[in-house]
């Protein structure tokens, strides 16, 4: 098998990454940045989203494992004392794989027709640096209102847990095949009127997001940011792709939920 390390390159996750790359080069595994059947972070959830996006182009293949050497991950959930642990899994089993969702976010711009497809393992946010967004919001091809505010989120089930759920939209289980948009201080009077719930769109329904307002958008998918200017449309919807992560054993997402936001399970809750 061959496997590949992305580290997020502090001192600490370093030093595990050559640990965890001299482990399993002696296990006979292949090490190799090409095409890797594994890749492993390890870092932090912001690592793991830089590792996704890094071998993107081999999402059919490859499955991906984080370790974390910060504060529990939702994508990184294995902890550094856990590595031999690890490593025996890797190189003993044919591991187990669980698909989560992704977005699919397609812009197209106004002149010539160009577009740019992304997908997004946590949320495509859209923002401006110039007054507020203005948008015709389309679902299945139908008006459904028109935005104006500082901006919208759409985010896959496992991206629900980061900027989505700061934005107040809830907590989705990835078994669940959806994406949901949440807004960021939507402007609602006499004159402009928006849902102002988050809404949770299934398979096959498309969101069309079209500027009324020409500005320049600023367009984050994940952890990275780009501007656009002569935005025709901004299309999302589940993508056909999915991130497939490799298991060695039962880590419920609720579980991750509790961890992360309420308390570990050892945590005496204080009177
Ligand atoms: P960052 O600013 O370092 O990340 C913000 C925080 O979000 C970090 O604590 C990160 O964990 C955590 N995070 C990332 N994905 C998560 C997930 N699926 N569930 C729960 N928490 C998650 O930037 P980054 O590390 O490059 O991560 C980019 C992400 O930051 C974006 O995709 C967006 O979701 C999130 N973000 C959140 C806000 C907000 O909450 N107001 C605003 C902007 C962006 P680690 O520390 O382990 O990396
Ligand atoms: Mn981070």
């Amino acid at each position: 098998m061959k496997f590949a390390i992305v580290s997020k390159g502090d001192e600490r996750s370093d030093q595990i990454t050559s640990t965890l790359k001299q482990h399993l080069i002696d296990f006979e595994l292949v090490y190799d940045t090409e095409q890797p059947d594994l890749v492993i972070s390890v870092g932090g959830d912001g690592t793991f989203l830089e590792a996704f996006h890094r071998y993107i182009h081999c999402l059919k293949s490859t499955a991906f494992i984080g370790v974390h050497t910060g504060h529990l991950g939702f994508y990184a959930d294995w902890v550094p004392e856990e590595l031999e642990k690890l490593v025996i899994e890797i190189a003993k089993t044919p591991f187990q794989v669980v698909e989560y969702p992704l977005l699919e976010v397609i812009i197209r711009s106004k002149s010539g027709g160009s577009e740019d497809r992304m997908l997004a393992l946590n949320e495509a946010a859209i923002k401006t640096a110039d007054g507020s967004v203005v948008f015709d919001v389309e679902i299945k091809g139908e008006h459904f209102e028109t935005f104006r505010g500082d901006g919208l989120c759409i985010s896959t089930p496992s991206g629900s847990t980061a900027y989505n759920k700061a934005l107040g939209g809830g907590i989705i289980h990835p078994s669940l095949e959806a994406i949901q948009l949440t807004e960021m201080a939507s402007i609602n009077n006499r004159v402009f009127r928006t849902i102002g719930s988050p809404l949770i769109l299934p398979k096959h329904h498309t969101c069309l997001l079209k500027p009324i307002v020409d500005r320049s958008f600023l367009i984050t998918v994940d952890h990275y940011t780009e501007t656009y200017t002569n935005v025709k449309s901004i299309q999302c919807r589940v993508a056909k792709e999915k991130v497939r992560f490799a298991r060695f054993r039962p880590f419920p997402f609720w579980n991750r939920v509790r961890d992360s936001f309420v308390a570990e399970d050892d945590t005496t809750i204080p009177e």
